[in-house]
């Protein structure tokens, strides 16, 4: 017979058929219930097995983490807390799983504890709940874009070029480091590397994006991008997910609308499609939150949380404007801030952007219009020759969620941008070929995935919304 998937029993009512269920144990209570999870959902369905009639040896297996085949009669359940269950009739225990070496129990561990062996971690019901919402955001990105006629672009993820600068990149070799060819000046030789000169791990996509928005009209990429980013931060991973539109045609405002409304369309598609999942999250984070003092505790429990995003436009303003705002601030006169104020031309921190998004505003914010210093070279240069058409998304929690800009398509002025940065206009050519042969205005911007499941699932460690995290020091499996 074939096995049903529990997710379905549990929505079943057909009384009295014979079934056969996979799984693994959860737990196993009075020497007769069995809770069985299959991973197809985040509930368990309940077993009952007829301990009279059943072999000792066999019960003494049924601990946490053991796989079982289940066949029975599915049936009403008398018990509070679930509607169906089912009356055990054969019972195999397909692999077991020592009591006294498995280190899940049916308790609550630590996410701290879980980190150390996420291997196993994927049999919590948190982190099914986690990879369950992060799939479905996955995939409402590409419904998203599909929707509205983006070309999904695989841009490479071995790249000769740094040329944006957005972090420290890895590099990629194949030459021995003990025995390195040199140059007659002594540096290594890259010329007798692999590709034949240097390359990297790439840091965004963008600038290949960029060459078939010029062509396509629209496109997006979701791949991996990689930063050697030595923080060891909450919000920073070695190896993440970005996603990273260009569109032809479009400006700031467009590229705003966009972002908008791309964020919007996959938390509301998540928040429909894993009700289970979220409100199991939700909880999860309610509970956390006790052992904190009164006001750090969310003032919006997590669905409130991402339904009051759906329901309210993103606070739009000028980084004028916010340095603004933040000079007059409380914490920037009580000197409460580690980085202070002083005006004008600062690198905004991330104490800075959830001031604006959690005290100030109290929801997501967009900023535009930053100093061209503290940004990349392909901005578009505004009128003021002090500031690029830039916008950051922010959002409470998380900080900086989005990061993009309507793009130089003016080559003149590019250039000139990058002989300034002293970035190679020969290097780049490729790039600047867009602008050579039918340039055009054209804007897009790059989405942190692990930061949209952190904000999704209310987990507050990035390492704890990608299956296998990489950060300094660490890679395990
Ligand atoms: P931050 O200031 O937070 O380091 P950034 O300015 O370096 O971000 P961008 O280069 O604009 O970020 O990258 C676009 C998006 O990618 C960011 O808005 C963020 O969501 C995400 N991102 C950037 N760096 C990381 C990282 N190390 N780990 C995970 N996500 C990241
Ligand atoms: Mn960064």
């Amino acid at each position: 017979m074939k096995r049903t998937k529990v997710k379905d029993l549990l929505n079943s009512s057909a009384f009295g058929s014979e079934v056969v269920i996979k799984g693994w144990v959860r737990t196993f209570r009075n020497n007769q219930f069995i809770a069985i999870n299959d991973g197809s959902t985040i509930n368990n369905i309940q077993a009952v097995v007829d301990f009279t009639n059943t072999d000792e040896s066999l019960l003494k297996k049924l601990t946490t983490g053991t796989a079982v085949s289940i066949s029975g009669e599915l049936i009403e359940s008398l018990g509070k807390g679930q509607k169906v269950e089912i009356k055990v009739k054969e019972l195999e225990i397909l692999g077991d799983s020592d009591a006294e070496k498995f280190p899940l129990q049916p308790k609550k561990h630590s996410l701290e504890f879980l980190r150390e062996i996420a291997h196993l971690r994927f049999r919590t019901n948190t982190f099914n709940a986690v990879f369950k919402v992060r799939h479905a955001l996955a995939f409402a990105i590409h419904q998203f874009f599909n929707d509205k006629g983006f070309v999904y672009l695989h841009t490479p993820i071995i790249t000769a070029s740094d040329a944006e600068g957005a972090g420290e990149m890895f590099k990629v070799t194949t030459l021995d480091f003990n025995n390195a060819p040199k140059t007659e000046s002594g540096e290594v030789d890259f010329k007798q590397d692999f590709f034949g000169k240097a390359t990297n791990l790439t840091v965004s996509g963008q600038l290949e994006g960029e060459l078939a928005a010029m062509a396509l009209g629209e496109i997006y990429t979701f791949g991996p991008t990689f930063r050697a980013e030595n923080s060891n931060t909450t919000r920073h991973l070695a190896e993440f997910w970005m996603i990273e539109p260009e569109v032809a045609f479009a400006d700031l405002y467009d590229n705003m609308q966009l972002a908008e409304d791309l964020l919007k369309y996959v938390i509301s598609y998540a928040l429909k499609t894993c009700p289970d999942e979220i409100e199991f999250l939700k909880n999860r984070l309610l509970e956390e939150e006790k052992s904190k003092p009164q006001e750090e505790r969310a003032e919006l429990d997590l669905t409130a949380k991402l339904n009051f995003c759906l329901d309210n436009s993103f606070e739009r303003l000028t980084y004028t404007e916010a340095i603004e705002i933040l000079k007059n601030s409380t914490p920037n006169k009580k000197k409460k801030f580690k980085y202070l104020i002083e005006g004008w031309g600062a690198d905004l921190q991330s104490e800075h952007e959830r001031f604006l998004v959690e005290k100030h505003f109290k929801k997501p914010v967009i900023l535009t219009d930053y100093p061209k210093d503290i940004k990349a070279f392909y901005m578009r240069q505004n009128d003021d020759g002090k500031t690029v058409r830039a916008m950051d998304i922010l959002f409470p929690g998380i900080g900086e969620i989005i990061g993009g800009s309507q793009r130089e398509e003016r080559l003149q002025l590019l250039e000139k941008r990058m002989n300034e940065m002293h970035i190679s206009t020969e290097e780049l050519y490729w790039y600047l070929d867009t602008r050579r042969f039918g340039s055009a205005p054209h804007a897009g911007f790059g989405l942190g995935f692990e930061r949209l499941v952190l904000f999704v699932t209310g987990m507050t460690n990035i390492r704890d919304v990608i299956p296998f995290p990489r950060a300094p020091k660490t890679a395990e499996f």
